[in-house]
């Protein structure tokens, strides 16, 4: 069924899986109860602008062919170009590129930052590709979406699946197209070409600021407090690396395979992450391993769930045993499993906040493309450190004047801008 007929159906019950599209509707109309934005703006935020379905074929190493789907789902641009992440992974869809082209306008709105949001994807297990096929699915994905994308109009950046590599790439075969070298087409590329310092641990980096600073707003110390990760990518390593360094003893980390947890802490350094040697860390000597489900209900001071999305649930979202959660991935939580850690009074700090430090450095990067100017690492840094506390304050601010739930402050900010925005616009004709 294609994303735009999507019937928007008005129960409140949790269906046994919930699609990104289900929990961001949900989510959405959640939170336009709080708000005082024009019905017609809530009406239309709960469709995309587009979504582009294509035919991407490739020839496998062996010489047969073999054709993937691929999309580009573009929600919303009011605020300015469509931004959001390309993934490469089975379960894309075009509903959760939708849902989470959703997520990526809210992200977007909460920092402040000039875009709207999109995301894409091929529906393909990039571990069962060679490098050379995954260079010739990009290149021919890059020229199936050419018209949609451009530095002015939608522009990817990695994902799950996805890395500098493979921006490289896009960036390349659209640049090839075009006739001139356009790096601000995508973000996340490799510093050599255009990318930021200190975009690839941007994310994790404002995973362990946010999770910092939701500590310290709790009364606690980081020195005193306990941390589990599910996830060891990007985001999942790089943030406990950096909560590790500022004190935090991280208990418990895991990969697909499952977990090792160490009640004196773990030495992060040591624990491989994906990049470093992809499902690594069970190979870590500890004194206990977890399942990722054992994992995410550890008894622990904060819960940092950074692998995939619909992890809590309504079947264990009574058994979550953290005081605190911070949504590294997309979408961990379903709205259900809100609800019952909310009646539980355990904070849940949104992805939309939490993990946004990814794209506010793809935001640098594309001012740097812009400008043919690069950044040093440790402004990038300063700066990033800048944008996410004064989107934490803008959101702290709403939990404490609206008494709401960390999700839906994060939601009022964003519908306020995108609302106000949509109101000095118009709507055309
Ligand atoms: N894929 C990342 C996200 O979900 C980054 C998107 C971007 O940098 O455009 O936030």
């Amino acid at each position: 069924m294609p994303a735009n007929t999507v019937t928007d159906s008005e129960s409140d019950d949790e269906p046994e899986h919930e699609s990104a599209l289900e929990t961001a509707r949900r989510q959405l109309r959640e939170a336009a109860t709080h708000v005082d934005v024009d019905p017609g703006v809530i009406e239309r935020l709960k469709h995309p602008t587009r979504v582009v379905e294509v035919a991407v074929p490739l020839k496998r190493d062996d010489g047969s062919v073999e054709v993937f789907t691929g999309y580009r789902a573009q929600h919303d641009d009011v605020r300015g170009p469509y931004k959001g992440g390309l993934r490469y992974h089975p379960d894309v869809s075009s509903q959760e590129c939708v849902g989470l082209a959703m997520w990526m306008t809210w992200k977007c709105a909460v920092m402040d930052i000039p875009y709207g949001g999109a995301k894409g994807g091929i529906i393909v297990n990039p571990k069962e590709l060679s490098t050379d096929e995954k260079e010739r699915l990009t290149r021919r994905f890059a020229e199936e979406i050419r018209d949609e994308v451009g530095p002015n109009q939608d522009i990817p950046a990695p994902d799950m699946g996805t890395d500098a590599k493979t921006m490289a790439w896009f960036m390349d075969a659209y640049s090839m197209q075009e006739g001139e070298t356009i790096p601000g087409v995508v973000t996340g590329k490799p510093p050599v070409i255009g990318g930021s310092y200190g975009r690839e641990e941007a994310p994790g980096r404002s995973v362990a600021i946010i999770a910092r600073e939701a500590i310290d707003y709790y009364d606690n110390d980081i020195r005193d407090t306990t941390v589990a990760i599910q996830g060891y990518g990007s985001v999942g390593a790089n943030a406990a690396r950096l909560l590790d360094e500022w004190g935090a003893d991280v208990v418990a980390v895991s990969d697909v395979n499952g977990g090792i947890y160490d009640t004196s802490g773990l030495d992060t350094q040591s624990v491989p992450s994906h990049k470093e040697e992809p499902e690594g860390v069970m190979s870590q000597e500890a004194p206990n391993t977890v399942t990722n489900e054992e994992l995410l209900e550890l008894d622990v001071d904060v819960l940092i769930p950074a692998a995939i999305g619909n992890v809590i649930t309504i079947d264990n979202a009574d058994d979550i045993k953290a005081d605190i959660v911070v949504e590294g991935a997309n979408g961990p939580t379903t709205s259900g499993a809100d609800s019952i850690l909310d009646e539980r009074d355990i904070p849940v700090v949104p992805d939309i906040l939490a993990n946004a430090g990814g794209v506010t450095v793809s935001y640098f990067e594309w001012l740097q493309d812009i400008n043919r100017r690069k950044w040093s690492k440790e402004r990038v840094q300063n700066e990033l450190e800048s944008e996410i506390m004064s989107a934490w304050d803008n959101v702290k601010a709403e939990v404490e004047a609206s008494d709401t739930s960390w999700r839906d402050a994060a939601y009022i900010v964003a519908l306020n801008r995108i609302g106000a925005a949509k109101e000095a616009r118009g709507l055309w004709p």
